[in-house]
């Protein structure tokens, strides 16, 4: 097996993620958390938040909703053009990206060919469709998903689930300018689901339908950006690194003028080295006042920043850092996963690991030992929260359990503890152990 194979089979065998709706056979695209990975995206938003919001002056968060006016979609652009090639095999009817069908065959530059330099690739070369058929018309597929607000389903009720958070973040920064007076600049960050109908979920949760975006939009003057922009890079590289993701295996791509949005005047995708290929992880954009501008436009209402003290007004630029969290637990479990011999260890770190410590009896058939290892367990779950429990098997065997997991350290309770109050604890990474008074355990 593959080591992403073997990854992918830890989260279901361990209670990490789940194919969504598994039990009726799955919908393609989804997938559910479960009590480990509930923790570890929980801890992964958690130190998103910290790094970049609580721990600045200059950062506010927003929660906005999934369901938005549909006009917030035609002011962005999403409803003319949030759309990816598609083309179908004339045969069985299988669809495909086009694009990636043209990176599959070897094709370089994809990102910068129109629709109708694809075409022409696809005839010159004579693709076929992976089942080796022949290829239909391509045509542009928009990926936002439709619903309708109300009990009545006509054109004038139809509504879009967000395909970003972002829209969320900009519809909200009069409201923020209005009642916290921030100095410029500033930011917005939200965390929250987008939603896209993607041709073909691909690369385990890389590619879902339903997934979560961490998105910051930073608000700034327009002569202050490119310094600002070099910042925010910076910044999240070393999250990055303190979220385990190793220097070696991200990279920045300086994304080219033919393939960035016409309005972007500098974009930088952070990309990873996933088992899978190298692909984008995040992205970090200077969107100039674009969407500011629009939703001006579009909303008759100002969107103008008053500069405290000249008085002077503009509408403030915007750099956008955004990341997926299905992307990036994908590049911590990979990161952190490492089979030394016959033992599987996730050398998450402290911070993100699902549970902070286990605690244990030596022995399960002594009731003393047991006793004693709950009392221990009470108290550490009341000071760390999410504590493991596991008196099967032996010591050994629980060991690689929590191993597994990335449990950082286990605390075993045996004979001396009774005596002396000192407990064991193991070290997950260098296995070491150690007698500590359970006090400052
Ligand atoms: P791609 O080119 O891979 O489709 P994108 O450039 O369309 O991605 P953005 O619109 O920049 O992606 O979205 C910001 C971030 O949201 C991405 O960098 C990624 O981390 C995450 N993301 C986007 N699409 C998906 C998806 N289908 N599944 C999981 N995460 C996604």
């Amino acid at each position: 097996m593959s080591i992403m194979e073997n990854i992918v089979s830890l989260c279901k065998r361990r209670g990490f993620i789940f194919a969504g709706s598994e039990v009726y056979g799955g919908l393609a695209g989804t997938w559910d958390y479960g009590p480990l990975g509930a923790m570890l995206k929980r801890n992964v938003e958690g130190s998103f938040w910290r790094t970049f919001v609580d721990s600045r002056t200059d950062m506010y968060g927003v929660d906005a909703a999934i369901i938005m006016n549909p006009k917030v979609w035609e002011a962005s652009g999403h409803v003319a053009t949030f759309a990816d090639p598609l083309i179908e095999d004339v045969v069985n009817g299988k669809r495909y990206r086009l694009d990636h069908l043209l990176e599959d065959a070897g094709v370089d530059d994809v990102a910068g060919l129109t629709m109708d330099e694809m075409v022409e690739v696809v005839q010159k070369r004579k693709l076929k469709s992976p089942d080796g058929n022949k290829l239909g018309e391509a045509r542009m597929f928009n990926m936002m998903f439709t619903t309708h607000v109300g009990p009545v389903q006509d054109d004038e009720s139809i509504a879009y689930l967000r395909p970003e958070t972002a829209q969320g973040i900009f519809t909200n920064y009069k409201n923020v300018v209005d009642t916290i007076y921030p100095d410029l600049p500033f930011g917005i960050a939200q965390v929250g689901k987008a939603f896209r109908n993607e041709i073909s979920p691909r690369d385990f949760v890389f590619r879902s339908r339903e997934f979560n975006q961490m998105e910051i939009e930073y608000f700034c003057d327009p002569g202050t950006w490119e310094r600002l922009f070099e910042a925010w890079v910076a910044d999240f590289h070393k999250w990055l690194e303190s979220l385990g993701l190793p220097k070696s295996k991200t990279h920045d791509l300086e994304v080219p003028d033919a393939d960035r949005a016409f309005y972007s005047k500098r974009t930088i995708d952070i990309e990873f080295d996933y088992p899978t290929g190298r692909a984008e992880l995040m992205g970090i954009a200077y969107r100039t006042d674009f969407d500011l501008g629009n939703i001006q436009r579009a909303s008759g209402k100002s969107m103008e920043y008053t500069v405290k003290g000249t008085n002077e007004k503009l509408i403030p630029h915007v750099i956008e850092p955004s990341i997926g969290t299905e992307r990036l637990i994908m590049a911590i479990l990979c990161s952190a996963y490492v089979e030394e011999g016959d033992r599987v260890v996730l050398k998450l770190p402290e911070e993100i690991a699902p549970y902070k410590m286990c605690v244990s009896p030596l022995l399960k058939n002594k009731p003393e030992l047991v006793a004693k290892a709950q009392e221990v367990f009470a108290k550490m779950k009341k000071k760390y929260g999410f504590v493991a429990w596991d008196d099967n098997g032996n010591i050994g065997k629980r060991y690689r359990r929590q191993d597994e997991i990335g449990t950082p350290r286990c605390v075993v309770v045996d004979f001396q503890t009774l005596e002396d109050g000192t407990v064991t604890v193991r070290d997950r990474d260098t296995m070491e152990q150690v007698r500590v008074e359970i006090n400052k355990v």
